[in-house]
């Protein structure tokens, strides 16, 4: 949990199921009936004009993209930086994919992984906690068998 980070908007019209599913502890993304799509952020209609549906998603996936990020940055993440922010595709789906922070373990602090860890294509696992009071919100867990390094 970071204090003083800008919050979530959690009342867009299009984004409750996304938020009761985390307020469960599991993942929701909206999925079309008509072709089959997932999408994520939340919106009003698919591409192809059928309706949304909010269903449960496994929380696996694959490691799609990662960046380190240095200062400058938004206060409240200053003293984590330098840290991983990863773009994870979910198993569901080609091209429902999700930016979040990369951990070892549930609650591990931001930083905790590093770049030298990381692979392309490697597997990732939801783990939700929460990243301000009262906002869950996914990290993505890597997989254990990669060497961890040590604490910062
Ligand atoms: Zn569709």
């Amino acid at each position: 949990m970071i204090n003083g980070i800008p919050l979530p908007a959690r009342d867009g019209p299009f984004e409750e199921g996304f938020w009761a599913a985390l307020d469960r502890g599991v993942l929701a993304h909206q999925h079309c009936e008509a072709c089959a799509t997932w999408h994520f952020p939340p919106r009003w209609r698919c591409h192809c004009g059928g309706a949304l549906t909010y269903q449960e998603v496994s929380g696996a996936g694959t490691l799609w993209s990662w960046t380190e990020v240095h200062p400058p940055v938004l206060p409240a993440f200053a003293p984590f930086a330098p840290y991983v922010v990863g773009l994870v595709q979910l198993d569901e789906g080609e091209g429902l994919r999700m930016v979040g922070n990369l951990v070892v373990a549930s609650g591990d602090p931001i930083n905790r992984v590093r770049p030298e860890q990381l692979q392309i294509g490697m597997k990732v696992q939801a783990v939700i906690g929460e990243i301000a009071d009262g906002i869950p919100w996914p990290s993505w867990k890597i997989e254990p068998s990669i060497p961890t390094g040590e604490m910062p």
